[in-house]
């Protein structure tokens, strides 16, 4: 890989691999012969160039999205037929595990064991979703007289998945997954800057026996081809994750035509830790839960609070071990965290923590760019604590999806629950606690769609993840997604001798 961007030759470009996107089971380019450059942030560098989405291509994707959901077989395959092809894709995956880490750690800047863990719930998820479609069914129901009810679960239709840039692959594969395995037909729009394991999983699909059209996978622009997906009138579902703002438009323009729609979005989550918990495994989990993939998590526990009685504790240990956190080559398995995205995330960090210093707030770690030695070009901060904030400050309120926790005490529970809920947002949420009555108490007064208890994780497949409030709502990587890509048609028959004749004529 050569160093970037305006010094490039169109020779040097040649060489460089190619994406294309896919549409109706073929690798094609853009109609307009457009290109996506891809950089790996933790250097800098070029990566890859990839075809980019034209609302031409876009309406390409949908016809075959439509044609293969209105003429194809997919939906009418066997149950079982459909979670083979689904185990096949997770076979494939494992074949390609290192592939697939590689590409995403290039693409992203995230660190070896993030990719690894997320590349493996990829996989897992096809695997989850191959089993549960198997009981997806819908009820035989009690009603009066000579009826009988049962209701059928029909796929909803052509789906629009929109993926963000922090999980790429994992976030494909949540979409994917339960929308093909109850029959429907997908494209896929990626982020612009991480498109490429979207890519290869669209391939790998087509690989393991999904008919062309089924799975489409469209790089380009989120506010051109994007948008179009979203205003396309015969477009069934919409299913997004990303940031907040974007999913109030969204929510706007599918309401148009009434289209079903999922949203996954941001955060600005709690971590309560009691004066009864394992003060030890809080702040592992605590510095887990802010600075894993970054701080780049929607679920990521960007507000931490903590007993006054233990916060001196917690907070030498939680100071020294953040400053031992290691920044650098992404692929060296003792490194504990990746760069940020781009320079505009890097920007948008930078001015948060400036925002904080101006309020008056205390940086107690980092609070500043980070330039790990031969990683100088890329996008880096250091992992950093705030403290001394008010619930009013910009840096408590605001989701910043990047490396930057903010601290606060309190006396008792009340005052966590309180403190915990004061926000838009609604998404994860931990507590920390030895007292099980207490743990549960709390947990049930949290106002958000994931309770981690004495637990640094958030999901695997099979646990419902998504948003209360402005966190979204609809939730994946669980049973009831196969719901949110479905329809109930509910089918009442009479079988009764003599004939009906309700008006008495
Ligand atoms: P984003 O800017 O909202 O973009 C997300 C996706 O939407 C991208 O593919 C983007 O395309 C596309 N997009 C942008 N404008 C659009 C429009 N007008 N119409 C249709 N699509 C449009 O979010 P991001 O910066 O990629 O991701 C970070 C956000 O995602 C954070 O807020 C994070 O909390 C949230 N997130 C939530 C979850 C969850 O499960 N709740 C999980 C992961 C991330 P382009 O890339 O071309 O702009």
């Amino acid at each position: 890989m050569t160093t970037i961007r305006e010094n490039e030759t169109e020779q040097e470009s040649m060489k460089r691999e190619f994406y294309h996107m896919i549409i109706n089971g073929e690798k094609v380019k853009s109609s307009t012969g457009e290109v996506l450059k891809t950089y790996n942030p933790a250097n800098g560098e070029l990566i890859a160039e990839v075809a980019k989405a034209s609302k031409e291509d876009a309406e390409k994707a949908f016809e075959a999205a439509r044609n293969a959901f209105d003429k194809g077989k997919w939906k009418l395959f066997p149950v079982g037929k459909r979670a083979q092809v689904l185990n096949k894709i997770a076979a494939i995956m494992r074949n390609r595990f290192n592939e697939l880490v590689e590409l995403e750690i290039l693409d992203t800047g995230k660190s070896l064991h993030a990719a690894q863990g997320q590349v493996t719930q990829a996989i897992e998820d096809f695997e989850f979703y191959a089993g549960a479609i198997v009981g997806h069914r819908g009820t035989v129901n009690n009603v009066p007289g000579q009826f009988h009810n049962y209701t059928e679960k029909e796929p909803v239709g052509v789906c629009a998945q929109i993926i963000p840039w922090n999980y790429p692959l994992m976030m494909a594969a949540w979409k994917i997954a339960p929308a093909i395995a109850v029959g429907c037909t997908v494209i896929v729009k990626p982020a612009s800057l991480t498109p490429l394991t979207a890519i290869i999983l669209g391939e790998i699909c087509l690989e393991a026996g999904v008919p062309a059209g089924v799975v489409n996978v469209l790089p380009g622009s989120g506010s051109d081809v994007g948008n179009f997906l979203v205003e396309h009138p015969q477009v069934d579902k919409v299913a997004f994750t990303g940031s907040t703002p974007i999913g109030k438009d969204i929510m706007g323009k599918a309401s148009q035509t009434l289209k079903r729609v999922t949203l996954e979005l941001g955060g600005k989550s709690p971590s309560i830790v009691f004066e009864d918990a394992d003060i030890d495994a809080a702040v592992d989990g605590s510095l887990f839960g802010i600075f894993y993939n970054s701080g780049q998590s929607c679920e990521a526990r960007s507000r931490l609070y903590v007993h006054e009685d233990i916060y001196e504790e917690f907070m030498n240990k939680f100071v020294e071990k953040t400053k031992k956190l290691q920044l650098g080559n992404p692929f060296d398995k003792t490194t504990h965290m990746g760069a940020i995205i781009d320079q505009s995330q890097l920007d948008t960090i930078e001015g948060y923590v400036q925002s904080a210093k101006e309020d008056g707030a205390d940086i107690l770690a980092g609070g500043k760019v980070a330039k790990p030695e031969g990683y100088e070009n890329g996008f880096w901060y250091e992992p950093t604590i705030i403290s001394n904030v008010t619930q009013d400050m910009k840096v408590v309120r605001d989701e910043i999806f990047g490396p930057v926790v903010v601290v606060s005490k309190f006396k008792d529970e009340k005052e966590a629950i309180r403190l915990a809920n004061d926000t838009d947002f609604g998404l994860g949420s931990a507590v920390w606690s030895k007292d099980g009555a207490r743990a549960t108490r709390v947990a049930n007064q949290i106002q958000a769609g994931i309770v981690m208890v004495n637990c640094p994780f958030s999901a695997f497949p099979g646990t419902p993840f998504g948003g209360y409030k402005q966190s979204g709502f609809g939730r994946e990587l669980c049973i009831e997604t196969l719901d949110l890509y479905t329809e109930t048609k509910s089918v009442l028959s009479y079988y009764g001798s003599r004939p009906l004749n309700p008006f008495g004529l």
